[in-house]
Formats: C-alpha cells, structure tokens, sequence
C-alpha cells in the first residue's frame, strides 16, 4: 500500500519534500547539539568554572533553538501543504472515478455512505504519507543522532538502554493488529450515520408525513452509540502505548540515574559526560516513542487508504470498444434486434425484445408495471451492456461506437425532474455546457418556463433548492425539458410523469414537451392515453417481451389483442389501463368532486 501510495504521488512532491527533510535534518541535528553540549556545560562552565566559554556556549544553545524553530515551522508547513494537495487530488480523482463507474454500482451503493466515507478516507492517504516523512525523517534521524551522542558519552550505558526494546515490539505488534478490524468498522458506522442524516434531510417531508421521527432518532442513536464506542476503542487501543512505553523508559532513566549518581560519588570524574548522556536519552525518549506508535498510526491511516483504493479499484465496466468511432446520427433512427438483457445474470428481464422507432416519429412503449420498458430506455444511452442481440441507431451498432458520441446525441426527460445545485442558469445549460445565454432563454421560452422564471427573485440567476424544492412540480418539468431542448439532440428518450399536476401547469408541461418531441426521434414510455393516441407507432410489452406492435388503426383491428381489448373497455365505460400501465381514468363522480 505504502509503495503504491508513493509511487502515485511520490514524484511530485520531490522539490517540497527535499525542503522539508532538510528542515527535518536540522531539527534533530539542533537536538543532538543541545544533549552534546550539556557536557560542556556542566564540565567546563560549572565544575572548572572557565568564564571564556560560557560565551560560546550561551551562544551555541541559542543559536540551536533559533534553527530549531525555523526548521520546525518550515517542515510543518511544507507537509501540511502536501497533505492538503495529496487530499484535494483524491478527492478530484474520486469524484471522476465515480462518475465513471456503471449506473449499476451506483444504483447498489448508497450514495449518501458511500459521499461520507470517501471523506474519512480522502484524509487516510494524506497521513500515510505524512507519517512516513515524519517518523522517518524527523524521529529517526533525531533518534540516530542523540544515540551517537549517547554512545560518545558512555557506549556501555547505551547497549544497557536497548534492553528494553524487544518487549516494546511485540506488544506493539499486538497492538496493530486488534486495531485494523477496529478502525475499518468505525469508517463503515460513521459513513452509515452520516448517511441516515443526509437521506433524512433529503426525504424530510416523507419523514414528518410518516411520523418517522421517533424510528429514525431511535436508529441514529443506536449507530452514533456504535461508532462513539468504537472510537473509544480505537482510543485506548492507540493510546495502550502510552502506559508500556512510559513505564520501561521510567526503568531505564531511573537506573541510569542510580548507576551515574554512585559512578560520580566513588570517582573523581566529572558528571558531564553523564548529564549529556541523560540528556540526550530524555531527548530521545519523545522520537522513540513516536517511532514505536508509528505502525500503530499507520494501520488507522493505511485502513483508510485501502478504503479509497477499493473505490478506484472498481474497473468502470462498460469500456468503450476498442478503436470505437464517434456515432453518427443523422434521422436517428432505433432498431432493437433480438435484445435480451437482465440486471443479474440469474434474471432476465428482456426476452427477444426487437423493434423499430422510426427516425423522427414518435414510439410509444405501454404495458403495465414492470413489463421492462424503462429497461429499454436505459439500454439506449448504453448504460448497461447488451449480453444478447443489437441496438441500432442509423444502422450503428451502439456498443461499437463510443459512449460520449451516443449520449451526446440523446436527450432524457425522466420522470422525476432531477435538479442539481446551482442557479436557474445553470440547470438548463447542463444541456450543453457551451450554449449561450440567449440560447438558454430561448430553450426557456420554449418549454414555457421564461415567464415563470422571470417570477423567481433573481430570474435566471435563483438558485435552486435541493431537488429544486422551491419549484413546484410542473415548474421543475418545464426546467428539465428546457435542459433537453437546449441539448437539441435528434433522439428524445421521455419518461412521463404519473403524478398528477394542475391542469394549468398540465398544459403547459404538455406543450413544452410537444415542442421537445417535434422533428425528433422520440421513445416515449407512454402513461397516458392521449399520448399513445397521438403517437406514430405503438409498442406494446407484456413481462419482457414485445407482445404487439403498430400504428394505433392496426393494434384496434387486431383481433384479441390487449390493445384492442383495452379500447373496448373504454368505449364500454370500463377501466383497463392497468393492462397497458396507463393511469386510470378517472370515475365520472370523481371529475365531478373536481
Ligand atoms: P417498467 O418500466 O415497465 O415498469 P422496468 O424496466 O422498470 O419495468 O423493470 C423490469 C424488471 O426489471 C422488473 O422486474 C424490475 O424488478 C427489474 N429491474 C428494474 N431495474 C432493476 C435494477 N436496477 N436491478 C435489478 N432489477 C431491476
């Protein structure tokens, strides 16, 4: 992980992280010099009490701190900055990624998890890397410099003072190894928390209409509790290093201390010597144990990258094929042939489906819930791959051509209008990106939605609320058909809305679409009556499979058809709109009630 992590982004950082190890070697270079000269300082000052070098000294000691400083502010600030660089870059490379991947894992993961974990995690690879310059520079380099001072003063002591590593490892070794599984559950509860939150806030209105306070505040409790004592955990297991670390160097400073105050009263040598040596092991004390805790901080930090590179790992599944040319469409004509497609492979959805929707004519798909009609609309833009049989635009394959040629040419009005954050503008643009302003107003004014716009209170420029939530429904329709009509692609792939709108924004929505749908290719999943009778050809599917098909005149005539039975019911009064997934027409005392 470390290896990869470095040789991703190593190279860049060479310039910033030759100044900050330089930094670093001053830094343990100061501290050595500070242990150093307590010998000097007890020798030569105190006990021969030379006043000409005091001088020196003072100055040494100064100017050591001085550099210190320095150096210490340099080696932060170059690091954080990589830090801040290195997450910024994942962050960006995550977001493409996902946008990347198949509309499949997408629709499988939870997106409100998965935004929240990528937070935790983006931080993970800053850490690892900075710990490794860290620890390695800075606690190791000082390490090594004060042990030289140590064994200059008194190599014996020394080699005493290395007795206590070995048990130090291994119960760090323990250590790390409880805390992996422990780190990598708190991300996974801390991700789920913030997701019920976020998905919370975004379906407050189901939640208050439902009275879902109480089952949702009783869930929250019970993952925040999850992941507050989990974090504890992760505490004491981090910090259990502490007490063991502390505890042996106490052994080894005490003792040293017993064993130099005994050597300086049975000898007539000078303390010096020994000062520098204590000072030197109390100056090391902090990289040790710094350096004993790095794998430990490290396995919290490589956790977290790991995650990351789950998520990059992913390989987006749907590459274009290789040496795929730009489609071209001219009428934009669609031609399924013998297509079978299931989500899973266990079970399919489509059957043997094959179709033609003629270049500038619209087709209308009817059938009841689940026939598998918004299934063919997804195959179009080529969302999933086909396992069996082809889609034709113009006579070319679309799973031989690139996708970004294919979807440029296909504009999409679902059935939920979806708004992103931004203004008015910017909504409608998100058509095509490089339309002017004039061209945004006159999509506007096309989809009937100029007048209303210019209603909000900073016209174009309002921003929209989450969902477009300041909007009422129709007004959100009449946005999203303008962002298809600005577009202007020759295929319209249209999901008509169910839920019923007033009558006036009803007909305004209609006609924004009609003009969406003139002199295009459009395949309309049909909910209403009124657009099937005024579509060019009829579609009709039954549990996958295309059941009939035709103009309106030749699905009636067709003898015991469902959509001349269905024309039968009506003409005798009688619903059947569930057979073709049509709304239901509304009961004569209905209308009446208004
Ligand atoms: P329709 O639009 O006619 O109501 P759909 O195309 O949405 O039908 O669904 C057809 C079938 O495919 C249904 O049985 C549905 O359960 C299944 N299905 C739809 N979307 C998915 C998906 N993302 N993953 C798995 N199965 C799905």
């Amino acid at each position: 992980m470390l290896r990869r992590i470095l040789s991703e982004n190593g190279r860049d950082y060479i310039g910033t992280y030759a100044f900050a190890i330089t930094c670093l070697v001053a830094i343990s270079m100061s501290t050595a010099f500070l242990a150093w000269i307590l010998k000097d300082i007890v020798d030569e000052a105190f006990a021969r009490q030379r006043a000409d070098v005091i001088w020196w000294i003072t100055a040494g000691i100064f100017a050591a701190f001085v550099v210190r400083g320095a150096a210490t502010y340099g080696q932060a600030v170059a690091l954080a900055q990589i830090g801040n660089n290195i997450v910024a870059r994942y962050q960006r490379r995550l977001f493409s990624h996902l946008m990347e991947l198949g509309v499949g894992y997408l629709g499988e993961t939870r997106s409100a998890q998965l935004a929240a974990r990528i937070g935790q995690n983006a931080s993970g690879i800053r850490d690892v890397l900075n710990l490794t310059v860290t620890s390695l520079a800075k606690d190791l380099l000082t390490l090594v410099a004060l042990v030289g001072v140590m064994f200059y003063q008194d190599w014996v002591l020394t080699l005493a003072v290395f007795l206590v590593g070995p048990p130090v490892v291994v119960a760090l070794r323990y250590i790390s190894k409880r805390l992996r599984a422990v780190t990598r559950e708190a991300v996974l509860v801390n991700s789920r928390v913030y997701g019920v939150m976020q998905e919370t806030m975004q379906g407050i209105a189901i939640v208050k209409a439902f009275t879902m306070e109480d089952q949702l505040r009783h869930k929250v409790d019970y993952l925040v509790s999850d992941a507050e004592a989990r974090s504890n955990r992760i505490v004491r297991l981090t910090e259990r290093t502490g007490p063991l670390t502390d505890s042996l160097a106490g052994l080894a400073v005490a003792g040293i201390l017993a064993y130099a105050a005994s050597q300086t009263i049975n000898s007539n040598e000078l303390p010096g010597a020994l000062v520098s040596f204590i000072g030197a092991l109390l100056f090391a004390y902090d990289p040790a144990r710094r350096l004993a805790k790095l794998q430990v901080n490290m396995e919290r930090a490589i956790v977290n990258a790991r995650m990351i590179y789950e998520v990059l790992d992913i390989v987006p599944h749907q590459p274009d094929a290789p040496g795929a040319k730009a489609i071209e469409i001219s009428g934009g004509e669609i031609r399924f042939e013998h297509v079978s497609f299931g989500y899973a492979e266990t079970s399919p959805v489509l059957h043997d489906v094959s179709f033609v929707a003629e270049a500038g004519k619209t087709t209308a798909l009817v059938g009841p819930s689940g026939a598998g009609k918004t299934t063919i609309v997804n195959l179009l833009p080529r969302f999933y791959d086909l396992p069996e049989g082809r889609i034709l635009i113009d006579g070319q394959d679309i799973g031989k051509v690139t996708k970004h040629s294919l979807r440029a040419g296909i504009a999409y009005v679902s059935q939920h209008p979806y708004l992103f954050e931004g203004t008015i503008r910017d909504n409608i643009r998100y058509g095509r990106p490089d339309a002017s302003d004039a061209e945004v107003e006159e999509a506007a004014r096309l989809a009937f939605a100029h007048d209303f716009i210019l209603e909000q209170p900073e016209g174009y420029e309002t921003p929209i609320g989450e969902g477009g939530s300041t909007l009422s429904g129709g007004q959100r329709q009449r946005l999203s058909i303008a962002r298809a009509l600005i577009r202007n692609a020759p295929i319209l792939l249209l999901d008509e809305a169910t839920s019923a709108l007033d009558t006036e924004s009803e007909v305004l929505v209609q006609k924004a679409l009609d003009e969406a749908m003139s002199g295009r290719t459009v395949l309309v999943i049909a909910h209403r009556l009124s657009t099937i009778a005024r579509a060019d050809r009829i579609v009709v599917m039954m549990r996958g499979k295309v059941t009939e098909q035709g103009t309106h005149a030749e699905l009636a005539a067709m003898d015991g058809g469902i959509y001349a039975r269905f024309l039968k019911l009506q003409a005798l009064g009688l619903d059947g709109s569930e057979d073709l997934g049509l709304e239901r027409k509304p009961a004569v005392s209905e209308v009446d009630n208004g």
